[in-house]
């Protein structure tokens, strides 16, 4: 664990095995209550200082955290493997993740210079009127194993950047590189305190953060079950909550898209990350005139993905967290032909080319799903399709909106007009039109529905991390006469 600057072992341990190889990886100290306590009294004695990080200048801030960026870039390799290897995703999808957290780091960085506050002058002569921002204080972050520095970086920069100092609890499966990070906000001048970092299970160590209440706010990202605990536990203390949670994302493809790159949107979209990803495209809905010809291509298209170990450079799909989680795909995959949708591809574990040890499941195209099945509702978090087919664009809206997430949903059509009016209507905090999991560090994302609360990236991200405070500055009578000038 990492607790104001410096590391702490326990004598309990927690053991990693690697999800690709099936063999011990790491271990990692298995915290508690205590070593919450400890690290949330470091994280409030920082915030407290005001000299230190909290008061100091908005751009000491930002030269602070871009000095820490420069060490993550020097040691991207090295945190790319760590992440690969725990994860058991390919090794170039752990680069260009590392590479992206860099490049939210920078943004959130950049922010810091100019963190918003506003001025009402037109209260009446005797008032002037105040609107500041002020960091939110300290903030508990509890982060999921699918993609454990990308989440931490949608927050942690923004946390920082806003005056705030954090306590994390990465995913007992994936802590390696958000320790490394830590540790190299020393190297970089970030005063100890500001970043922590308590290793161990949600039951124990989440639930002691979110409990705490030296604790401001908690920022999670994971299942929706867990946050809807999560925002009742804070409920308690009113304590401030960011969510960002699970989702069950449609691609609408009308007769008139570009089928080419439609095609490719889609499979990028169910594959990405094994399919461990909340914003997945995991639901195709397709006008019935064009679902034949667009079902035999993409089944075409999926025969080429390429599932391999972490360290194959090539591979598209690596493989599932643990063997628990495989089950679980299998499981729905089950559940799919059971209630009787067509199984068009895939659906099946992995085994051959030296993938027998690891938790492989390969890229599974269901058709013929209707809205009362199993798999076009619940989030399965693997590599799985599921088609469905519409006549009318009412249609095709009703069948997106069906279903309590709201994370993303994607348009694919060459009418403009079309698209922009279907994506008035979806019912999520993102529409992807004619592309599917385009990110930006300017584009704030976030959930409707049971997809969460609040946003990350964006102005808006950073503004999570605050508290508006108004101040009322009553003023003196007119004591002075304007100097006479000639
Ligand atoms: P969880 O939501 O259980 O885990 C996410 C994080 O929350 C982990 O760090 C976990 O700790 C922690 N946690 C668990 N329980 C509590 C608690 N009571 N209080 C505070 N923190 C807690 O997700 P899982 O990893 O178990 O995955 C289950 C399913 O969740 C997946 O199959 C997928 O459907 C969905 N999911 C969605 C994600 C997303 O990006 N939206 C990310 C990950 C999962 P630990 O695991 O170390 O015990």
């Amino acid at each position: 664990m990492w607790i104001n600057g410096g590391w702490l072992k326990t004598a309990k341990t927690i053991e990693r095995t690697s999800p690709a190889h099936g063999a011990p990886l790491a271990r990692f100290a298995e915290g508690g209550e205590g070593e919450v306590g400890a690290a949330v009294a470091a994280a409030r004695a920082a915030f407290d200082n005001r000299s230190i990080w909290s008061g100091i200048p908005g751009s000491e801030r930002a030269k602070a955290i871009t000095r820490w960026l420069e060490l993550i870039v020097r040691d991207t390799d090295r945190l790319a493997t760590i992440e690969a290897e725990e994860v058991g995703k390919p090794i170039r999808f752990a680069k260009g993740e590392t590479e992206w957290a860099i490049e939210l780091g920078r943004y959130a960085a950049a922010l810091a210079y100019q963190i918003p506050g506003d001025l009402v002058n037109n209260i009446g002569d005797a008032n002037l009127g105040l609107v500041s921002r002020e960091p939110r204080g300290v903030i508990g972050m509890i982060t999921p194993w699918n993609f454990p520095l990308v989440t931490l970086f949608q927050k942690l920069p923004f946390a920082l950047a806003a005056g705030c100092t954090v306590v994390i609890k990465p995913s007992e499966l994936t802590a390696g590189t958000t320790l490394e990070v830590a540790a190299l906000a020393r190297e970089a001048g970030i005063p100890d305190g500001v970043i922590n970092v308590v290793t161990g299970s949600g039951r124990t160590v989440g639930e002691a953060l979110t409990g705490h209440p030296g604790v401001d706010m908690i920022s999670f990202t994971g299942s929706t079950v867990v946050g809807k605990r999560i925002a009742q536990r804070c409920a308690e203390q009113m304590k401030r909550v960011g969510l960002e949670l699970g989702g069950k994302a449609a691609n609408i493809v009308f007769a008139d898209a570009d089928i080419d790159s439609a095609i490719d949107g889609i499979a990028f979209g169910y594959i990405l990350n094994q399919g461990e990803e909340c914003v997945q495209g995991t639901r195709l809905l397709i006008e019935e005139s064009i679902a034949d010809d667009f079902i035999r291509q993409l089944v075409e298209r999926s025969r080429k993905i390429r599932i391999g170990l972490p360290d194959d450079e090539q591979a598209d799909v690596g493989a599932l967290i643990h063997e628990q989680h495989m089950e679980k795909v299998l499981g729905y995959i089950r559940t799919g032909v059971e209630q009787g949708a067509k199984l068009e591809i895939g659906g099946e574990r992995l085994t051959g080319d030296g993938l027998g040890k690891g938790y492989f499941v390969a890229p599974t195209i269901f058709s013929g799903v209707t809205p009362e099945m199993t798999i076009f509702r619940e989030e399965i978090f693997g590599p799985v399709l599921a088609v469905t087919t519409f006549k009318t664009v009412e249609e095709a809206i009703r069948l997106a909106n069906d279903t309590n997430y709201g994370l993303g949903n994607g348009v694919w059509t060459k009418d403009i007009d079309k698209a922009i009016q279907v994506s008035r209507e979806l019912k999520s905090g993102t529409v992807y039109v004619n592309t599917f999991l385009e990110t930006s560090v300017q584009m704030p994302f976030g959930g409707f529905k049971d997809s969460g609360l609040g946003r990350e990236n964006g102005m808006d991200g950073l503004l999570e991390f605050t508290e508006v405070k108004s101040t009322f500055i009553k003023l003196g009578k007119r004591g002075y006469a304007l100097p006479h000038t000639v």
